[in-house]
Formats: C-alpha cells, sequence, structure tokens
C-alpha cells in the first residue's frame, strides 16, 4: 500500500523514481588504548589526519566554487574552523595523552562532548551546523580508522532518490543531477547547508520526513514533490496517475509563467503592485534583478554574520548594501538588521542556552544590546543610501521605545560619518517588520514614528498561534488563514494607511496566490517574495481584480474558522487561476 509523508519543501520539482537509501554518517568507533610509549606518535597522527582533512575540505570547496560560487563555497568555511579549534584540537590531544585513547576514539569523544553542549539549545540552525560538524568528523574517523569514507554514489547504476538520515554538504554538492533525482530526508531544513546546496544544483528535495530513512528501502518506487513537501512510497495506479497530470500541470504553468515574465506586476482591473523580492544572499541580488523584482522588500543580513568566528566589517557590510542599491537604481532595497537568536546564532556572539529561544533575546534585543555588533551595521547601511533607496528595517519590534532608541543612535552614527567625510542622504527611511501580535495591536503608535510597515507573517503567524514555526510536527497548525491572523492584517494596512506610511508583506504568505489574493483584497499593494517565486507572483497577480478580491477579503473577515477564510479564497481565485499546480501549497509550512 502507499506510504505518503509530509515534511517541508527544501527544494522545488516533481520527480519520480526508485529509492536509494543512503546509510551515510558517523562510524562505530571501538574503544582502544596505545601503550604509553606510542602516545607522542598517536598525537602526531591526529595531527597529520587533521592536515589532510583541511586540504580535502579546501578541496571540496574550491570544487564548489566553480561548480556553484564563492558564495555557496564558504559553506566549508566553518569546517575549515573548526579543524583549527582549540576546544576541537586541544581536546582530543588531551585524551590522548592524558587517557592513552587511540586518535580515533579520543577526537569521537571530543565531538561527542561539543556537540553535547551545543545540542542542548535545541534550535535548528545549531542543529544545522551540528549537521557540517558530523560531515567532517566522518571525513576525520574514516581516515583515522583507515576505512573508505561511505556514501559512494560513483558505482549508482540507474538515476535515483536519494533517501537519508539527513545529508551532509560534501556529499551533496559532489551529487550529479542526472542521476540523483531527488532527496528526501528525516532530519535538516530548509537552511542546511546541503539543502542550500540541493537548491543551488536544483535537486528536489523534502526535509524533516521524520522516519523516512527507517521506513524506505532500496528499489521502492518514490514520487518526491520539492513544491509542497511530499514523498509517496510505492504509490498505487491512482498515485501514479495524479503525478503524471500534475507534471504535465505544472509543465504548462511554467509555460504560461515564462510568457508574463516580462510584463508588469498589475493586476487586470489596473492595479500597479510594488513586486520586491527577499533575498537573503548578496549573490541572489543580481538574480532577483533578472527575474524583474522592482526592487528588494527584504535583505536579510544574518548571512554577515552566521557561521562565522568574528563580526564582519562594516566595509564588507557596506560593499554589500551598496551592490544592491546599484543592482536597483529605481528601487527600494529594504535592508534588514541583524535578526539573530531565535534559531540564528552567531559562534562569536556566545548566546547563553535559552528555554525558549523564539521568546528570548533575538532581533533588535540583540542588536539593542550588543552595540558593538549593531553601530558598525547601521554606519554601513548609511553609506549606502547615497547609492540608491536603501531603507532600514528593524525586526521584532514590540515597542516605540525601540524604533526611537534606533533613531537615537541613527543620529549619533550620522555624526560620525560626517566627522569621518564619509556621505550619506538624510532623507532616508526607517521602518518596522510587524511580526507580534504586540506590534500589530500597538500598530497605532508605531507608525507615528516609523516610515513603512513591512508584515513578517512568518512569525506573525508563530506568535498569533503559539505555534513553532520550524516544528514539522505541528505544520497542520501553522495557517496564516486562521481568522485572527486575517484579522490583524486587516487592521495593521488599515492604520498604516491612515498614517500615510508604506505597508507591504515579506512573509511566505506574499508568495502564495491565496495569500496575495487576500492582501490585495485588504489594499495592501506591495509584496516581497522569495526571488524565486517572482515569476510567478507576478502572473497569479496579472490574473486578479481588486475588486473582486476586496469582496472576498471582506467575507474572510466575517469567516469565523480557518476552513471558511480558505473558502472564501479559493472561491474568489480559483475563477482566475487554475490552483491545481499549487495544491497542498496552501497549507504553508514555513521553515
Ligand atoms: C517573517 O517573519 O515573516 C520574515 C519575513 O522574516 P523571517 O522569515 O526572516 O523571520
Ligand atoms: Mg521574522
Amino acid at each position: 500500500m502507499a506510504m505518503v509523508r509530509d515534511g517541508f519543501p527544501a527544494a522545488e520539482g516533481l520527480v519520480t523514481g526508485p529509492v536509494h537509501v543512503l546509510r551515510w554518517g558517523v562510524p562505530e568507533v571501538p574503544h582502544q588504548t596505545i601503550p604509553e610509549g606510542q602516545v607522542e606518535e598517536e598525537v602526531a597522527r591526529f595531527h597529520e589526519v587533521r592536515e589532510w582533512a583541511k586540504g580535502r575540505t579546501r578541496e571540496v570547496r574550491k570544487a564548489t566554487a566553480e561548480r556553484l560560487g564563492t558564495m555557496e563555497a564558504r559553506i566549508f568555511e566553518p569546517q575549515l574552523l573548526m579543524l583549527d579549534d582549540q576546544e576541537v584540537v586541544d581536546g582530543t590531544v588531551r585524551y590522548i595523552r592524558e587517557n592513552r585513547l587511540s586518535a580515533a576514539r579520543a577526537f569521537d569523544w571530543r565531538m561527542l562532548e561539543l556537540q553535547a553542549i551545543w545540542m542542548r539549545t535545541g534550535n535548528p540552525m545549531v542543529l544545522d551546523r551540528l549537521n557540517d560538524l558530523e560531515d567532517l568528523q566522518v571525513r576525520v574517523l574514516y581516515r583515522l580508522l583507515g576505512q573508505p569514507e561511505p556514501g559512494d554514489l560513483g558505482a549508482l547504476g540507474e538515476p535515483v532518490v536519494i533517501v537519508a538520515r539527513n545529508l551532509s554538504p560534501s556529499l551533496t554538492v559532489q551529487m550529479d543531477p542526472e542521476r540523483i533525482l531527488g532527496i528526501a530526508t528525516d532530519e535538516g531544513t530548509r537552511t542546511s547547508h546541503w539543502a542550500i546546496l540541493a537548491r543551488s544544483l536544483a535537486i528536489p528535495s523534502v526535509v524533516g520526513l521524520v522516519d523516512i530513512s527507517r521506513v524506505a528501502r532500496d528499489g521502492q518506487e518514490a514520487i518526491l514533490d520539492g513544491r509542497v513537501g511530499r514523498v509517496v512510497l510505492d504509490p498505487d495506479d491512482r498515485d501514479r496517475e495524479t503525478y503524471r497530470q500534475r507534471k504535465v500541470r505544472l509543465k504548462e504553468w511554467e509555460r504560461e509563467v515564462e510568457l508574463t515574465s516580462k510584463l508588469d506586476a498589475v493586476t487586470k482591473d489596473g492595479h500597479p503592485v510594488a513586486l520586491r523580492a527577499n533575498v537573503d544572499l548578496p549573490a541572489e541580488v543580481e538574480k532577483a534583478r533578472q527575474q524583474g523584482a522592482e526592487g528588494i522588500g527584504l535583505f536579510r543580513t544574518e548571512f554577515l554574520v552566521v557561521g562565522r568566528s568574528s563580526m564582519p566589517e562594516e566595509e564588507e557590510q557596506y560593499q554589500a548594501y551598496r551592490q544592491a542599491a546599484e543592482a536597483f537604481p529605481d528601487g527600494a532595497v529594504v535592508i534588514r538588521t541583524y535578526d539573530l537568536g531565535g534559531d540564528k546564532f552567531p559562534m562569536f556572539l556566545q548566546m547563553t542556552r535559552e528555554e525558549n529561544p523564539f521568546l528570548g533575546w533575538r532581533a533588535i534585543r540583540v542588536c539593542l544590546d550588543r552595540l558593538d555588533l549593531f553601530r558598525p551595521q547601521l554606519r554601513a547601511i548609511l553609506r549606502a543610501t547615497v547609492h540608491g533607496d536603501v531603507r532600514i528595517m528593524l525586526p521584532l519590534v514590540n515597542d516605540v521605545e525601540e524604533v526611537l532608541r534606533v533613531r537615537e543612535l541613527l543620529g549619533e552614527e550620522e555624526e560620525t560619518l560626517k566627522k569621518q567625510g564619509q556621505p550619506f542622504y538624510s532623507g532616508y527611511k526607517v521602518g518596522i517588520l510587524i511580526e507580534t501580535p504586540a506590534a500589530a495591536l500597538d500598530a497605532v503608535e508605531l507608525a507615528r514614528h516609523c516610515d513603512f510597515f513591512s508584515i513578517g507573517t512568518n512569525d506573525l503567524v508563530q506568535y498569533t498561534l503559539a505555534v513553532d514555526r520550524t516544528n514539522a510536527q505541528l505544520a497542520r497548525f501553522y495557517n496564516p488563514f486562521h481568522p485572527s491572523v486575517v484579522r490583524q492584517l486587516h487592521q495593521i494596512a488599515r492604520v498604516a494607511r491612515g498614517a500615510g506610511i508604506e505597508v507591504s508583506v515579506c512573509g511566505e504568505m506574499a508568495a502564495n496566490p491565496l495569500g496575495a489574493y487576500l492582501l490585495l483584497g485588504l489594499d495592501i499593494y506591495s509584496l516581497s517574495v522569495p526571488w524565486p517565486s517572482l515569476a510567478e507572483s507576478r502572473k497569479v497577480i496579472r490574473e486578479f481584480r481588486v475588486e473582486e478580491a476586496r469582496t472576498q477579503a471582506r467575507k474572510a473577515l466575517a469567516a469565523p474558522t480557518t476552513r471558511d477564510v480558505t473558502d472564501c479564497l479559493v472561491e474568489g481565485v480559483g475563477s482566475s487561476v487554475d490552483l491545481s499546480a499549487f495544491s497542498g501549497r496552501w497549507s504553508l509550512s514555513v521553515q
């Protein structure tokens, strides 16, 4: 009988093929002690393997840079840093010398200890980085044990769907998209480094499938839908037919999207929509431009700090922001200040363990406490204002005081720049992400001090519904069409309009046809979507009539349940867009 598993979509694409279960992981290391006289020899062997691993990691990094680009290749930098990390190296050597353990056993122990410390944070970004560590651990341990590394994909005959507990960046980057049809894993998130590489390689992937590596068998047939995050094992005839029809429909849809890719984002009844892009890495700015974005609606800046061992220099940041501004001479570039904490932990901040990191020291709270980190970022953004319409956006603001404090800091940094003779444009805009119910309810006060609002629905949904957005098991409860969310969106949009400031939405819901329809119906005409969704969003917007969307939005506002809200939207959208290409998408699991 067919077995259906739902996880999180990590890389788009719909494929079918035989399963290959990849048993990749840390080997069992026998407990082995060595004679006193061999201790120094064993220490030397450890250092030798460490050097070899560095060489090997550099080779993979180089191959990645050639194949995918330098930004992707940076994924391997934390691994190189770890091979020289004193905690790793000194700890291992100590176990060899003091406990007379074999190098393999000593290294294994030390890594287990460090993992236990990092695991206690229990949050996904740290777990992702643990996955990088595992990559390195596997390489070093197999070498110390004198065995070949597992995961050799060279011997595979026909193209396969890889099923694994988790993958590693170095394994993924060696995959040939011609032979690897798709990837399905128990663990991992959209932000796992290997998932980022899978997206660059265009290998459809689904993560967070909990136990797929335990239940799948080699050679079993699988359908993998990286668009909705679903895997079907042993599909029956009906599943195969659904797959076939969906594949045809998606192909047609892609052709239709292509036809509108050079046209404006304007509704059928003539309302222009500012369609901007969300980008996570500087290299994506160019992709957003090529896809016809009107600007950058959300420039996430965490790439500058996560996975780094030291704080980024002001100059490096300035160059990244400037490059974005220059790519969009006629459009806005909205730079979000660091959104650290929650699920993003840079190594150098040494954040302490928190019971609830998403309710903890996060985003603007971190920035206002760590001015050594925040001030250089503000200076870098201010300097970039001379190159375009560069705006500053503050994440997770709850309180007017936070905005006022940032404005005060900006005043001080303007003075610093003046003294240094650095130019900036004094008419820049400062706005906030509305992503907590507190901010939504306090929007009237906040609007007095902000030049724009952008609604971060990914977090607004999580905080309104008390559903962790990263928990795959709660995905069915995570829904932006809950009446409480719809009413907040309406309220925020009304307040912004009354205050005469721009309101946009940059959460994933803006990229969903039902979401975009609802937002237009609530008179929100500025949407920011992940850059790969730009073409599709433009196509969808061009099919809508605002008048109709308003009617359905009014009904949705009065609807008593999530299902009723969704029905209103499906009723409205269904007459203009064939939703079959999106089926399942409005469950909107966001990681
Ligand atoms: C959001 O919360 O909706 C948002 C856009 O920010 P992020 O997904 O980076 O938290
Ligand atoms: Mg957010």
